[in-house]
């Protein structure tokens, strides 16, 4: 129902993620903020809390130029409706400061609905939905507004030689985190007139708003809201997911496909030439069907049939990554995580073992998860049963998966 914007509508909010840092101080060769964090992309993860916590806002990051598809696979790994959100990418500029003006360039360019903007970096995954609303309701209010937490160690402000020359009272002092709220037209002026006049190392949004002249308002940050630059940090937000999801969960998946006449197999996502074909209203990928029935059901949520019924000829000769795609997206939709998924292929041929790493490789990117917690495993039956008369190949899943507290059956 349509009414006064207030504190919790979104629709005329746009959240820029600043994204364009080239940080490997975190250790690995990837920039921070493509890193996998309890098996999730940061910056999906950070999407991802972000579109829950402001529904109906558009989702613009900035980005490097040399990051497209990097960032292509973490908005990909989305659920769908959180994907719908996402925008086009801007791309990024030598600092923060150039990338956060891209960021508004784009957003004035995209459509003209916009009266607010929160600009967020990237590296701050754990956005709560309480935080946005204090941020947005602020930048109605007062036009320029950060979120500030008390300082509890004392700061001393030095010289280049390491001597201290000041220590102001801390109780004037704020720690300040992201996102910051503006009015939209106020923020992108300021960066507009601070480019222009060659300013361009501000090291944040705040400061481009105090330059161009703006009284910028300290509301109440979140101390949980922590940014993520170190391996020690990445280890700390790992602990905060699992600690988030309590819930563990373990489902299994069983699959069956006949052999027909053909000269190929569609296995994990991968083909392999095969003197016979398998029969099935999809590509037959029988090991990805028994991980997506696994992940559905972890998640009480029916199983492949039920989401993708053989009777809707949208699935004829389906390529199954669709179906896996979609249950790694219902468990991201509820907030939770894939913690381990585990398949077992039975037929005498063909042999899965040379196969194996790639078909791991395959999945983990389906799922937007470490190869690390993809296990495939292959086993003949003694050429006894239907597998051992080589009549079809049969798979069974498990997959293990984490979900927040009062996760309940999918209505
Ligand atoms: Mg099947």
């Amino acid at each position: 129902m349509a009414g006064p914007i207030g504190t919790d509508d979104f629709s005329d909010v746009a959240i820029i993620v600043v994204a364009a840092g080239r940080g490997v101080r975190a250790g690995e060769g990837l920039p921070k903020q493509y890193r996998s964090v309890g098996g999730v992309n940061l910056l999906t993860l950070t999407l991802g809390n972000l579109a829950r916590a402001a529904p109906g806002a558009t989702l613009h990051a900035v980005i490097h130029p040399d990051d497209r598809e990097l960032h292509d696979a973490a908005v990909a790994a989305l659920p769908s409706e959180i994907r719908k959100s996402v925008v086009a990418p801007a791309l990024g500029g030598a600092t923060r400061q150039a990338s956060a003006k891209a960021g508004l360039d784009h957003v004035a360019t995209s459509d003209g609905r916009h009266i607010i903007v929160l600009i967020h970096d990237a590296a701050r995954p754990f956005v709560e939905k309480s935080l946005i609303s204090r941020a947005v309701s602020a930048a109605r209010k007062y036009g320029a507004a950060v979120p500030g937490t008390m300082v509890s160690d004392t700061i001393k402000q030095v010289d280049a030689e390491d001597l201290v020359v000041a220590t102001p009272p801390r109780a004037n002092l704020r720690a300040v985190q992201t996102p910051q709220a503006f009015n939209f037209h106020l923020i992108h002026e300021a960066h507009a007139r601070a480019a222009a006049a060659g300013v361009s190392d501000l090291t944040d949004d705040a400061a481009v708003a105090e330059w161009a002249g703006a009284k910028v308002h300290v509301f109440e940050g979140d101390p949980g809201n922590m940014k993520v630059t170190t391996p020690e940090d990445f280890a700390r937000a790992e602990a905060r997911l699992i600690a988030d999801c309590p819930d563990m969960r373990v489902g299994q998946g069983y699959d069956v496909h006949a052999f027909c006449p053909g000269d190929h197999i569609w296995l994990g996502g991968l083909r392999i030439p095969h003197d016979r074909g398998l029969e099935g209203h999809s590509d037959a990928d029988v090991l990805m069907h028994a991980i997506t029935d696994a992940i559905l059901g972890a998640l009480a949520d029916g199983d492949i049939g039920s989401h993708f019924p053989p009777s809707d000829a949208r699935w004829k000769g389906a390529a199954s990554d669709i179906f896996l795609r979609h249950a790694a997206g219902l468990v991201r939709a509820r907030g939770g995580l894939i913690a381990h998924v585990d398949g077992t292929v039975i037929c005498e041929a063909p042999k899965v073992g040379p196969h194996r790493d790639a078909i791991r490789a395959r999945l983990a990117d389906i799922l937007s998860i470490d190869i690390g917690r993809v296990a495939v495993k292959a086993t003949t039956s003694e050429k006894l049963g239907f597998t051992g008369r080589r009549e079809g190949i049969a798979a069974m899943a498990t997959a293990t998966i984490r979900l927040p507290p009062g996760g309940k059956a999918a209505p």
